[in-house]
């Protein structure tokens, strides 16, 4: 079925639910693939066989199939929205003396750049970036990680999104990188806050799980210039549009670490990855798109999902080249 014909009046077509219902029956993996990632113990425990998808439109409407309501770890995707909230809480624009907006090339928890680079994160979507948005978070927030939590639940309307406390204590527990690049990050003076203190918010919001429809529907803002998508509650303006635009183009060549390249050329669209296997993608001006399937390539992102991605693209049209 091709859809490269979309209707001027309709963000997202109809058709489109037979689509994702295709997608499922081609791309949900019938043995267990690829592997999940040793540093985070709890996601051992996702069904390998899972696989969601939902599409949320800027029209409000959100069409899944698949396991689109099972609950998931979001793990690095929660990057995007601490990103979002610190540009939000930003005023001064000091975050981006802390952080860059270059490719890192090099894996999301790579130490060597870091010190090559006087403790200044290439990116705020590899480990040692998001640890230095946490910190301005911890800074100017009373609870970051409850921030995040909160900004969730009302990005997708839903209260059942939450932080899975087990699962944030074993990662804590194995999170003797993550620790490593803390330490760095305040040997440069590049983190103002407890070297503890910041990697627990991180953990814990790395922690938030939710669905594939929650996701979606929380990432609706990003295809629509920062406005919440009608019929969310974050509707009335979520991030200004030009933070919206820097947010995109950042997840286009950041999202997805050193695969980056291979995602923007077999998807063309911006996206996030988390080891927890979901992948939250952007087609500006039209929807969110959200994917889950736990089995990971060896950069960390969901070998299904992205396949998955690939095929949407391609079938109707939504690359933005
Ligand atoms: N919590 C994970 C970590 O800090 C997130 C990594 C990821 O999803 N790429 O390593």
């Amino acid at each position: 079925m091709s859809l490269a014909v979309v209707p001027e009046h309709s963000a997202v077509p109809q058709e489109i639910a037979a689509l994702l219902d295709d997608l499922v029956a081609k791309h949900r993996p019938s043995s267990p693939v690829g592997r999940v990632p040793p540093a985070v113990p709890h996601l051992a425990d996702a069904d390998p066989l899972g696989f969601g998808i939902a599409v949320a439109s800027v029209d409000g409407a959100v069409t899944s199939a698949g396991d689109a309501d099972a609950p998931f770890s979001i793990q690095s995707i929660s990057k995007l929205f601490s990103l979002a909230l610190a540009l939000g809480n930003d005023s001064g624009g000091m975050l981006w003396n802390r952080v860059l907006r270059e490719p890192s090339g090099t894996a999301f928890n790579s130490l060597v750049q870091l010190e090559a680079e006087q403790g200044i994160p290439r990116n705020p979507f590899i480990n040692a970036g998001a640890l230095v948005v946490t910190d301005f978070l911890v800074e100017c927030l009373d609870d970051a990680s409850g921030a995040v939590l909160a900004f969730l639940r009302a990005l997708s309307g839903s209260e059942r999104v939450t932080v899975d406390g087990d699962a944030a204590a074993t990662e804590l527990a194995s999170s003797a990188r993550n620790c490593a690049l803390a330490n760095f990050l305040a040997d440069f003076g590049n983190l103002h806050n407890p070297v503890d203190a910041v990697l627990e918010h991180y953990i814990r919001h790395c922690s938030i799980t939710m669905s594939c429809r929650e996701l979606a529907r929380a990432g609706l803002f990003l295809a629509n210039g920062g406005a919440g998508g009608r019929g969310s509650r974050g509707a009335g303006g979520v991030l200004s549009a030009a933070d919206t635009k820097r947010i995109n183009s950042i997840m286009l060549t950041c999202g997805m670490y050193d695969a980056a390249g291979e995602f923007a050329y077999r998807v063309g669209l911006p996206g996030k990855s988390g080891v927890g296997g979901g992948i939250l993608a952007v087609v500006p001006g039209r929807c969110a798109v959200s994917v889950w399937s736990p089995g990971l390539d060896a950069k960390g992102n969901s070998i299904a999902g992205t396949a998955a991605l690939a095929e949407l693209t391609s079938r109707t049209g939504w690359s933005i080249f």
